[in-house]
C-alpha cells in the first residue's frame, strides 16, 4: 500500500490564535499554563485534520512558540552564555530572552540575530557556536508533543532539525573551527534523543535536513553517509525518514544519501526533478516520499499531471509515499475560511487543508481505492482548465510588451556620467546631500484613520483630508530640521507591496492567507493570478500633492518589481522571470508619469534584491540577470535630468555588488549597519560608479546616534569613496519609529553633515 503523510503543518493556528496567545503571554495577560493550554488545542486540532484527511503518518514537533531553529537550540541545550543560563531543562523565560532580548533588572541582553529561512520569508533565529562547544539534551518538547497526541490515540512521526542543517544554519561567535567540526559533539544528543521516542514508541522520526539541497563541500559531502548512518544506528525500532526540500539534491549528496542505511528519504518534487534513473530509485531499497503537491504556494494541483508523476515511479515498482514539497509552514490554513478573493479566482486555489485533501486523493487513486472518475477529481480537471482559458489571466498586451526588450527599453539615454552632470546643475545641492528613505513614522491616528476609513466610518474625504494634514506636517518638519531632499512621508501606504497591488491588474488579496514570518509576526501576501498591469496611476497624486507644499525637491516613491514579486503568492503558470517582467513595465508606466507630473527624483525601493537570490549558485547568474532588467525596464524610461535613486536593506550585499552597480540607478542608499565596516570595504575593492548614501544610522532601535558617530562614518567613507558621490541617510524607512526619536536622530544627523561641508 502507498502511503501519504504530512511534513509539516502551519502551527500559528487558522485565525491566528498562537500570535494572539503570544502577545498577551507577554504583557502578563495570562499564564504559562494558559499559554499552553491554547497551544494544546491548537497542536490538537491540527493532528485531528490530518487524521479526518486520513493521512497515514501525521506529524508532531511541528509546532512552536516561536521557531523551529530556537526550540532545536533549546533541545541541543546550546545557549549562548549571555543569557546566563544553567537551567537544566530551558524555561520559557530563558526561550523568549533568546527570541526578543531581555531588558529586566537581573538580565539585560540582546535578542539572537534573525535571517531568513533559505529563500522563503519565514526567519529563523541563528545559533551560535564557540569553538568548545558543548551540547546537551535540554528540552522535552519533543517528547511531550508525542505523549501528548499519544494521549488522544495518534502515533505521530515527530520532526527534528537534522544536525547538518541546525550546524550550518548557525555561526561561529570566534575564529579557528568550522561549524561543521561541531558534528561530533552533537550527534550523541540525537542518539538520546532518538533512543527516547524509540522508547516511547514512535515508529517514524523525520529529520529535516534542507540544508543538503545546497551546494557543498567535498569536506561536507563526506560527512553525510556517516552522520545518517549514526543515526539510524541509534534506533531500534524506529524508522528514519531524511526530509529534503526547497530544491533538487546534487548528484554527488543524492549518492550519500542513497549509500546510507536510512529507511526513507522526501524530495521536494515541485522544485526540483527527481529522475527516474537515478541510482537511489534504481538500487536502493529505501522509500522516497515524493513532494508532489507544492507545500510553499497557494494553487490547487493539477491532479492528473501528478498522478502521471507518481504512476512513473510506481510502474517502476519504487515504494513510493506522497507528500507536499516541503512543510506547510509556508502556505496559509484554510481555504474554507476565506471570504475575500473573488470566487472565480478561490477556485483556482487551494490552502494548507485543501493541500491534505490533494494528498489523500492521490494516495486512493494509486492505491485503487478511487479512481478518475470520481467527481473531485473530474472537478479539479475543470477548475484546472478554467482557470488556464480565464480571460481574467490573460492580456495580450501586457504579453506584448514583454516580447520586445531591448537595450532602448533597458538603458537610460545617456551614461551615468553625463546624466550626473546635467543633475548636478540642476538640483544644485551641497556635498554630503541629507535625504531619508521614504516613510516617516506611522502613528496610531494614522492606523486609526485608514482602519474607520476601510470600514466605512469616516469618508474618503476625511481619510484623505487626515493623510494631506500629515503630509503637510512632514514636509514642514523636514524643512525645519534643513533636510535637502525631502520624502512625502507614504503615509497613505499600508504596506509597501499591498499599497501597490492593490491598485494593479492581475493582484488579488486574501481575507485569511496569513503566514508566519517570524514569531508572533504573520503577512498576508498578496496574490498574483495573472497578467500585471496598471490601469491607473498609483502614487502621482500624493507625490505632487507632496512636491506643491515645498520649494525643495521630493522624492516620488515607488516599490521596485523584484520586491513586489518576492514578497507575494506568484502564479505558478509561467516562469517567474516573465511575472518580474510585467510588473517592471506597470512601474515604467508609474515612473513615466511621476515625471510628466513635475517629479524630479525617484526611488524605486528593491530591498528583496538579495533575498531573490536562487539556492544553488549556479543559477545566480540567471536571476539577476533578469532581476536587473526588471529594474532598469522600471527606471530607464525618464529624461537624462531625472534622478533615478533606489534603496536596499535586510541584508548584505557583498556577492552582489557588480548586479547592483548594474542597476544604473544615479543614487543607492543602503543598508549598513549590520555589517558597517565590511560594506565600505566592498566598496573599496569595487569601484561603485555612481553616488551612494551608506545608512549613518540604524533606524530598528529608538536610541538616538550622536553627531560625532555620524560624523565619523561618513569621514571614513569620503576616504574610500569620492566625497562628492556620498549622500547622507538613515539606515531604513523610519515609519516603525516614533517622532521624539526620529526628530532628534534627524536632526543630529543634518548636524552631522553640516559640519563636515564647512569643514569642521
Ligand atoms: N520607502 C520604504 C520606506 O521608507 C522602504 C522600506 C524598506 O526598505 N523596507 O518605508
Ligand atoms: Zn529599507
Amino acid at each position: 500500500m502507498i502511503k501519504n503523510h504530512c511534513i509539516g503543518y502551519p502551527r500559528i493556528g487558522p485565525k491566528r490564535e498562537l500570535k494572539t496567545a503570544l502577545e498577551k503571554y507577554w504583557k502578563g495577560e495570562i499564564n504559562e499554563n494558559e499559554l499552553q493550554s491554547i497551544a494544546s488545542n491548537l497542536k490538537r486540532t491540527n493532528w485531528e485534520i490530518q487524521k479526518s484527511f486520513n493521512l497515514d503518518l501525521i506529524c508532531s514537533n511541528d509546532f512552536s512558540y516561536y521557531d523551529q531553529v530556537l526550540d532545536t537550540i533549546c533541545l541541543m541545550g546550546a545557549i549562548p552564555e549571555r543569557f546566563k543560563s544553567n537551567e537544566k531543562i530551558i524555561s520559557l523565560k530563558t526561550y523568549f530572552a533568546m527570541a526578543r532580548g531581555s531588558q529586566t533588572k537581573d538580565l539585560d541582553v540582546s535578542a539572537l540575530e534573525m535571517t531568513k529561512w533559505f529563500d522563503t520569508n519565514y526567519h529563523y533565529l541563528v545559533p551560535e557556536f564557540n569553538k568548545r562547544q558543548k551540547f546537551k539534551l535540554s528540552s522535552n518538547k519533543i517528547f511531550d508533543e508525542f505523549l501528548e497526541a499519544k494521549k488522544v490515540g495518534i502515533i505521530t512521526k515527530p520532526i527534528l532539525l537534522g544536525p547538518l542543517t541546525f550546524l550550518e544554519l548557525g555561526k561561529t561567535i570566534e575564529a579557528g573551527f568550522e561549524k561543521i567540526d561541531l558534528l561530533d559533539s552533537l550527534l550523541p544528543v540525537y542518539k538520546e534523543i532518538i533512543e527516547k521516542l524509540n522508547n516511547l514508541g514512535a515508529e517514524w522520526i523525520q529529520i529535516d535536513e534542507p540544508i543538503l539541497v545546497k551546494s557543498h563541500s567535498q569536506k561536507f559531502i563526506k560527512l553525510i553517509k556517516n552522520a545518517f548512518d549514526q543515526i539510524k544506528s541509534y534506533s531500534k525500532k524506529t524508522k528514519i525518514l531524511l526530509t529534503t526540500y526547497f530544491e533538487t539534491v546534487d548528484d554527488k549528496i543524492l549518492n550519500e544519501i542513497s549509500n546510507s542505511n536510512i529507511d526513507a528519504v522526501h524530495f521536494d518534487c515541485v522544485r526540483g526533478n527527481l529522475s527516474l534513473t537515478s541510482e537511489i530509485i534504481k538500487s536502493s531499497k529505501k522509500i522516497i516520499s515524493l513532494g508532489v503537491v507544492d507545500g510553499r504556494n497557494i494553487w490547487k494541483s493539477n491532479l492528473k499531471e501528478k498522478l502521471e508523476f507518481l504512476e512513473s515511479f510506481k510502474n517502476k515498482n519504487t515504494n513510493i509515499w506522497v507528500s507536499t514539497s516541503c512543510p506547510l509552514l509556508h502556505c496559509p490554513y484554510d481555504l474554507d475560511l476565506e471570504t475575500k478573493v473573488p470566487s472565480d479566482i478561490r477556485n483556482w486555489l487551494a490552502f494548507s487543508k485543501q493541500k491534505l485533501k490533494e494528498m489523500s486523493f492521490l494516495k486512493d487513486v494509486l492505491n485503487n481505492t478511487k479512481t478518475i472518475k470520481d467527481e473531485y477529481y473530474l472537478d479539479n480537471q475543470k477548475l484546472v482548465l478554467d482557470r488556464k482559458n480565464s480571460k481574467k489571466i490573460n492580456n495580450a498586451n501586457v504579453k506584448n510588451k514583454t516580447k520586445n526588450i531591448n537595450e532602448k527599453i533597458l538603458s537610460r539615454i545617456s551614461p551615468f556620467s553625463k546624466r550626473i552632470e546635467i543633475q548636478n546643475k540642476i538640483f544644485n545641492l551641497p556635498t554630503f546631500p541629507t535625504t531619508t528613505i521614504g516613510s516617516f513614522p506611522q502613528t496610531t491616528d494614522v492606523r486609526i484613520s485608514r482602519a474607520k476609513y476601510k470600514k466605512g466610518e469616516i469618508t474618503e474625504e476625511q481619510y484623505i483630508n487626515d493623510l494631506e494634514t500629515k503630509t503637510i506636517e512632514v514636509i514642514k518638519k523636514q524643512e525645519e530640521i534643513g533636510i535637502d531632499v525631502l520624502v512625502h512621508g507614504e503615509f497613505e501606504r499600508n504596506d509597501m507591496v499591498e499599497y501597490f497591488g492593490e491598485q494593479l491588474e492581475g493582484f488579488t488579496f486574501t481575507s485569511s492567507g496569513w503566514v508566519q514570518s517570524y514569531g508572533s509576526r504573520c503577512v498576508k501576501p498578496p496574490i498574483i493570478f495573472g497578467d500585471v498591469s496598471r490601469p491607473n496611476m498609483m502614487t502621482v497624486k500624493w507625490s505632487k500633492f507632496a512636491q506643491q507644499q515645498t520649494n525643495k525637491i521630493v522624492k516620488g516613491m515607488l516599490t521596485g518589481p523584484i520586491t513586489i514579486l518576492q514578497w507575494s503568492f506568484v502564479r505558478d503558470d509561467q516562469p517567474r522571470q516573465q511575472t518580474a517582467y510585467e510588473i517592471a513595465f506597470a512601474i515604467r508606466d508609474e515612473v513615466k508619469d511621476l515625471e510628466a507630473n513635475g517629479i524630479k527624483m525617484i526611488q524605486i525601493d528593491e530591498p528583496a534584491l538579495r533575498e531573490g537570490l536562487p539556492l544553488k549558485q549556479k543559477d545566480w547568474n540567471n536571476y539577476l540577470k533578469w532581476a536587473v532588467n526588471s529594474f532598469k525596464i522600471s527606471s530607464s524610461v525618464v529624461q537624462d535630468e531625472t534622478q533615478i535613486h533606489t534603496h536596499m536593506c535586510y541584508a548584505e550585499f557583498e556577492d552582489i555588488i557588480q548586479s547592483i552597480a548594474d542597476l544604473d540607478a544615479d543614487v543607492i542608499s543602503i543598508e549598513t549597519s549590520r555589517s558597517r565596516m565590511e560594506l565600505l570595504t566592498t566598496f573599496e575593492k569595487f569601484n561603485y560608479p555612481n553616488q551612494i548614501g551608506p545608512g549613518v544610522y540604524d533606524i530598528h532601535s529608538p536610541r538616538v546616534p550622536h553627531k560625532n558617530e555620524m560624523k565619523s562614518l561618513i569621514e571614513r567613507a569620503s576616504k574610500i569613496l569620492d566625497k562628492k558621490k556620498i549622500w547622507v541617510n538613515p539606515d531604513c524607512g523610519l515609519k516603525t519609529r516614533g517622532w521624539p526619536e526620529t526628530i532628534a536622530s534627524l536632526e543630529m544627523m543634518v548636524q552631522a553633515a553640516k559640519e563636515l561641508r564647512s569643514g569642521k
